[in-house]
Formats: C-alpha cells, sequence, structure tokens
C-alpha cells in the first residue's frame, strides 16, 4: 500500500474532497496548506491578518512560512500522509524533497486530478468560499498556469505522476486513487 502521496491539480479540480475521502478510508494524515492557512487566518494573529490579505488577493503565500507549515505537521505523522495545495512551485518541490529525503519518507505517488478551465471557473464560483468570487479565481487560475504547472512535468520525471480525469463522480474518482495506491 502506497502511503506517502502527493494531490495536483488546479483550483476547483477536487484534491481536497478527495484527499479527504481517501485519507479518511485509509486513517492517513490529510495536510492542506490552504486549510491550514485559513485556520491560522482564524486566529486572527499579526501573522493571520497577513495571510489573509494574501489569501483574498489570489496570491501564494510566503514559500518559507508554508514550509514551516508543513515540517510541523509532517513531523507529528507516522502513518500515512496527503499532501493537498503543497508543493504550488519548484521551490517548494525542491524543498519538501530534501525534507522528505531526512524523513525518509519520499512521495510515493502524484496524482494530478484536472479538468476543463470552464467546469473549474463554474465549481468554484458555486463553493463560495472567501476566495471564491470571479477576479480572484482568475488570479489563482493564471498562478497555477505559469508556477504549480509546471510540477507536472518533475514529478512525470520521477516517474511517480498519476492522471486522473476529474470530470467524474467522486466514487469513481476515489475507487480508481484507491485501485492505484493499493
Ligand atoms: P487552497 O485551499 O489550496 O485552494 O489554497 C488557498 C490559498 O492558500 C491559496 O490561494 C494561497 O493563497 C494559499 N496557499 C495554499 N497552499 C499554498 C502553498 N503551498 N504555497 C503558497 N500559498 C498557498
Amino acid at each position: 500500500m502506497k502511503k506517502h502521496l502527493l494531490f495536483l491539480g488546479p483550483p476547483g479540480a477536487g484534491k481536497g474532497t478527495q484527499a479527504s475521502l481517501i485519507s479518511n478510508s485509509n486513517s492517513y494524515l490529510h495536510l492542506s496548506t490552504g486549510e491550514l492557512l485559513r485556520n491560522e487566518v482564524e486566529k486572527k494573529t499579526t501573522l493571520g491578518i497577513q495571510i489573509k490579505e494574501i489569501i483574498n488577493s489570489g496570491k501564494l503565500v510566503d514559500d518559507e512560512l508554508v514550509l514551516e507549515i508543513v515540517k510541523q505537521n509532517l513531523g507529528l505523522s507516522n502513518q500515512g500522509w496527503i499532501l493537498d495545495g503543497y508543493p504550488r512551485n519548484i521551490s517548494q518541490a525542491d524543498a519538501l524533497t530534501k525534507v522528505l529525503d531526512e524523513l525518509n519518507q519520499p512521495i510515493e505517488k502524484a496524482f494530478y486530478i484536472n479538468l476543463a478551465e470552464n467546469v473549474l471557473v463554474k465549481r468554484l464560483i458555486n463553493r463560495g468560499r472567501a476566495d471564491d468570487n470571479e477576479k480572484i479565481i482568475r488570479t489563482r487560475l493564471d498562478i497555477y498556469n505559469e508556477t504549480t504547472q509546471p510540477l507536472i512535468a518533475y514529478y512525470e520525471n520521477l516517474n511517480i505522476l498519476e492522471y486522473i480525469d476529474g470530470d467524474r463522480d467522486l466514487k469513481t474518482i476515489s475507487d480508481e486513487i484507491k485501485q492505484k495506491i493499493a
């Protein structure tokens, strides 16, 4: 059973939903950097207020800060884990590789869940999170295309990439993922 997993894909592709489904049924840690950052925002600390502004602009939070959050949470886990929303750029991917080498827990599979852009936009607008208005969605998609999309080739080169068609019902998708990690 593969237990060190990465979920990649554009905002709205269903990474978070699938990561929840798989981590619940396999008792893995679901590590969503977006979720952890939103928790920090909820605390209304000075840091939280800064993070809120960045999230609501659709841009990426500082690499060092996100790495610190990931390190703290990965250290807590001796079960499997699913990274959802991290890494978002090549420099985060390099930093992650180093951390995971030290932990001796390399990524076994990177699932790339994808969907047509017009479907993504519709889904995000329907989701209605604070950063899901049309202007912020456009920024997030542009940043995704420019800085996150190159990670597909990065993990493809490591021979751990699995492409998943995200335009199907939840169960069909999670069954396929489960089969690929069995
Ligand atoms: P998500 O829940 O993954 O859609 O993330 C929501 C927002 O949190 C993003 O638009 C970013 O502002 C921030 N964020 C989440 N993950 C990262 C990351 N790995 N690096 C930088 N910013 C992130």
